[in-house]
């Protein structure tokens, strides 16, 4: 059986292996040649001597990335990096690289993006670019542990959708059939509708569709939302949840990939135990002592931002925005209903995610549908669930990479998505 190349460093001086992976680099002298074969794993050093004939055959027809399949014996006092190489019996090619390769995968020298994305099968075979992906892999699996501690289930909701979520804008449509559908902005009709069905917490990972039309380095068409939900619930329920979730998805990075990414000069936030909170009142406060001015009901600009950002060096919330500001769901604060139970929960400048608690009265729902120029008869599918018992429930929104590009300190949304969706990207 093969093994990959962690395991086989694992492995006694002199065992016998057999290898699969890429040739990431190859040199051919006239007594030795030289492979450098990479898998999923790391790579390691496969020497190939002179007097094996059919060996320096396969070698000399070899191309970068090509992929092969090694057996040999491991040799743990080599004069390699690591000291350790195998010295190869066999080498069979399972699949040949064409050549010139559209991207080197050991090229000091980074690509444009542009570049990057249109060969993305082989931008990802660099350590760093992979890296990114395992890392969002195990922010989201300690997200999902902590969730399911807590007691939720995790729910698939549907992406077909007859009505706007978060009002008419910014929507994909779709022919389904005779009848005019859209791609879901987000999944919050759904997972409150199922609080009322008596779930309690519920939580999805799931994509979400926005229509917007601008092209920044923090917006996608497509994006993975991980949202909750939960009932008999207030926005603080909500965003201690976020908290612990949050602190939880950095604990087992670090745990699983820390020090590679710190050998990658990736140092992770240090979340404090309490995310701090400011009022966006105060934030309007903070604005204008620096001389920024800021109307009650206008959203922070990407400048008012920074300003705010720059008094928090990690986490903190941005709590009570104006209603007006805010989706219909959202439950005003009681007794003052010009702001709202909502908050974001921003990283220095970045907005990660928006959460509240939501309006769980039928009547007062009706109401906040008229306010904002909706249709409650186009909201029926969701709005009866309010009928027939709805407890007071609250969730949140949190974009994956979003989440992933603050963490790994990137600066594009992009260098954290596999494949993604802009303006001007439908493909790959
Ligand atoms: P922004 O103001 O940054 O455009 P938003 O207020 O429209 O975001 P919400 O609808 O509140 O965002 O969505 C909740 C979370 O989902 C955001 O905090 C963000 O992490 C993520 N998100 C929203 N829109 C996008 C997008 N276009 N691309 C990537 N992530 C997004």
């Amino acid at each position: 059986m093969s093994l990959s190349i962690a395991d086989a460093l694992t492995q006694e001086n002199d065992t016998e292996v057999t290898l699969n992976g890429w040739v990431q680099d190859f040199r051919v002298l006239k007594t030795v040649s030289f492979i450098v074969l990479r898998d999923h794993t790391g790579v390691l050093q496969v020497t190939v001597k002179k007097d094996k004939e059919v060996l320096q055959k396969a070698i000399s027809s070899l191309q970068r990335e090509t992929v092969v399949s090694v057996r040999g014996k491991l040799n743990k006092e080599a004069l390699t990096k690591n000291g350790i190489e195998v010295i190869a019996d066999s080498l069979t090619v399972l699949n040949k690289s064409a050549t010139p390769l559209p991207l080197g995968v050991i090229d000091k020298v980074n690509a444009d993006i542009e570049t990057r994305l249109n060969n993305r099968f082989i931008d990802l075979r660099k350590e760093e670019n992979n890296l990114i992906f395992r890392s969002e892999s195990e922010v989201l699996w300690g997200i999902r542990k902590y969730l399911h501690e807590q007691k939720f289930i995790e729910v698939h909701t549907p992406k077909i959708v007859a009505a706007a979520t978060e009002g008419g804008a910014d929507l994909f449509p779709v022919q389904y059939f005779e009848k005019n559908a859209y791609l879901n902005q987000s999944p919050q009709l759904y997972k409150e509708i199922l609080i009322s069905a008596g779930f309690n917490r519920v939580f999805e990972v799931g994509p979400a569709f926005r229509a917007e039309k601008h092209n920044t380095p923090r917006h996608l068409n497509e994006f993975t939302s991980i949202d909750i939900e939960m009932g008999f619930s207030d926005h603080t329920d909500a965003m201690r949840m976020l908290q612990e979730s949050i602190k939880s998805g950095i604990r087992q990075l670090k745990s699983t990939l820390g020090d590679s990414l710190s050998s990658h000069g990736i140092n992770l936030p240090e979340p404090p135990d309490e995310f701090p909170k400011i009022t966006y009142n105060e934030c309007i406060e903070l604005l204008s002592n620096r001389n920024e001015v800021v109307n009650f009901g206008s959203d922070f600009t990407p400048e008012n931002l920074k300003i705010i950002g720059s008094e928090f060096p990690s986490f903190y919330f941005i709590t009570e925005w104006p209603s007006e500001l805010r989706a219909f769901y959202t439950m005003p604060k009681p007794g003052q209903e010009s702001l709202s139970n909502s908050f974001d929960l921003q990283f220095k400048e970045f907005e990660i995610t928006s959460g509240a608690q939501r309006v769980h009265d039928p009547d007062m729902l009706e109401l906040r549908f008229r306010k904002k120029g909706l249709n409650p008869e186009d909201f029926s599918f969701y709005s009866n669930a309010f009928r027939y018992g709805m407890p007071p429930h609250a969730g949140w929104g949190l974009g994956l990479e979003r989440l992933t590009m603050i963490m790994l300190n990137m600066h594009n949304i992009r260098e954290v998505t596999l494949f993604p969706r802009d303006r001007t990207r439908i493909s790959p």
